[in-house]
């Protein structure tokens, strides 16, 4: 062993060499150089080196890994169209434009225009989100889970307790949860009813001279079926209102149109009607919070929306500054809130709305042009889902370009599309490795034809 350590220590090159011998660096050289380091430190701990060739496959293979974890442009063969991993909601080309206008010189953020004094930032866009939501008032900060934090600091700086079903207390994503969310806002949770049922006399019992704030919690990422009750928002806000007590309910995907006519244009089994932020306000909820980048298809947000007092009072909190958005993010919110007030709103709802019949000409098309292609390509069927923890139970059918290997296993060539140049996630259906069309944008055709190509070659 000590001989074989010390042959390998003889063995292990010097940094420069190696960083020498990669050639073109795909990440910056200062980043290689530092992998560099750490990668040869392993090896003079581990003692596994017999040849400079060997160092320099271990080395590529990392530099690889890290030039992969860059932010970049991947082709979305998922079928998820908000899809968390691959960064939930793409946005149009007027919102990017726009960005790119403001956001290279300046702009009147927070500078009026009209009498060249100070403005307040976003005001345009808390119009728009407030007509969008047909309430009095609207704001933004960073994201939904933020806006639930503000809320709760704000309605229980006094009043402790926030109400709220045990059938609420729910994960929403990646270690976020809601119960977790309210303690770390400093409230006391007050639970009230049980998993599947909780009636309004649970929550009439719970609110007392500790109640801050009633909260409701849109099931938005499964749904319960059988045995479940609960009271409407029209039920809850009335109780709230005869005690006095504000009423708040996170939409989470926040959907502002009728999204069982936009999934029926899919020619969808089961179009669901998700909850609007309009509709919630009208049945008597005082607010409601939503994302920006669910189904509103814009950039991350989290948006409130409700009485002007309210809306005001979370305004002048001093953590509202510390959760405030940047101008690229309030700039590209603005195209999409003004995409639903004179347009057809942003991309994600026209990718919902893609009926099977353009997806399989276009599908067609691609299987034809690839049937030299030596794995074999076929026009499949599959379905697609809203994600985003969003209408889980939606069921949305799509057309698939489905890939079959003639050799090697379906992780490899899984593998070999998410090392195209622009890089393809696909999934696993059956025998098939599965490319959902409905998530490939048409301008994409042409670099998933080539993936496909390249990933067949191999
Ligand atoms: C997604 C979701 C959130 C969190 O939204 P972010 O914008 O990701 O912070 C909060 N509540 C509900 C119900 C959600 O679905």
């Amino acid at each position: 062993m000590g001989q074989m350590k010390r042959a390998a220590l003889r063995a292990i090159p010097a940094v420069e060499k190696v960083v020498q011998a990669l050639g073109a660096l795909p990440v910056p050289r200062p980043m290689v150089v530092n992998l560099v380091r750490r990668e040869l430190a392993q090896l003079r701990k581990t003692g596994k080196v017999t040849s400079f060739d060997e160092v320099m496959e271990q080395v590529k293979r990392a530099v690889d890994v890290l030039a992969k974890s860059r932010i970049q442009p991947v082709i979305n063969g998922t079928g998820v169209v908000i899809h968390t991993n691959l960064g939930r909601s793409p946005l149009s080309a007027e919102a990017l434009a726009e960005v790119e206008s403001t956001a290279m010189g300046y702009s009147n953020l927070e500078f009026d225009l009209s009498d060249g004094r100070r403005g307040s930032r976003g005001v345009y866009l808390e119009e728009g989100l407030a007509n969008l939501c047909r309430s009095e008032a609207a704001s933004v900060v960073n994201n939904c889970a933020a806006a639930l934090v503000l809320v709760l600091r704000h309605f229980t700086a006094k009043k402790r307790e926030v109400v709220i079903s045990r059938g609420e207390l729910i994960q929403i994503g990646g270690g976020f949860r809601i119960p977790e969310i309210l303690e770390a806002s400093g409230a006391t949770l007050r639970e009230v009813g049980t998993t599947n049922k909780t009636s309004l006399a649970d929550y009439r019992k719970a609110l007392g001279p500790e109640t801050g704030l009633v909260l409701k919690v849109h099931r938005s990422n499964f749904f319960m079926g059988g045995f479940v009750e609960s009271p409407s928002t029209e039920e809850i806000a009335a109780l709230a209102k005869a005690k006095k007590v504000p009423f708040v309910e996170d939409l989470g995907s926040g959907a502002v149109v009728a999204t069982e006519d936009v999934l029926s244009r899919s020619g969808g089994s089961e179009s669901p009607h998700e909850p609007t932020p309009a509709e919630v306000l009208k049945r008597g909820a005082d607010l409601v919070c939503f994302s920006g980048d669910k189904l509103l298809g814009g950039p991350q947000a989290g948006i409130v929306a409700g009485k002007r007092k309210h809306v005001q009072a979370l305004k002048k909190e001093p953590f509202f500054r510390a959760l405030r958005c940047d101008k690229l993010v309030l700039t590209a919110l603005q195209v999409t809130v003004e995409t639903y007030l004179d347009a057809d709103g942003p991309p994600v709802l026209k990718m919902l709305g893609l009926s099977e019949g353009e997806l399989t000409r276009r599908a067609k098309r691609l299987a034809k042009k690839l049937a030299d292609c030596p794995i074999k390509v076929s026009v499949g069927r599959g379905q697609s889902q809203v994600g985003g923890g969003t209408m889980p139970e939606a069921k949305v059918d799509s057309i698939t370009l489905d890939l079959v290997p003639r050799k090697g296993g379906l992780a490899a060539l899984a593998s070999r599309l998410r090392n195209a140049e622009i890089p393809v996630v696909g999934y696993v259906s059956g025998s098939r490795l599965k490319v959902d069309l409905r998530t490939v944008f048409p301008e994409q055709d042409a670099s998933l034809m080539e993936a496909i190509r390249g990933a067949a070659a191999e």
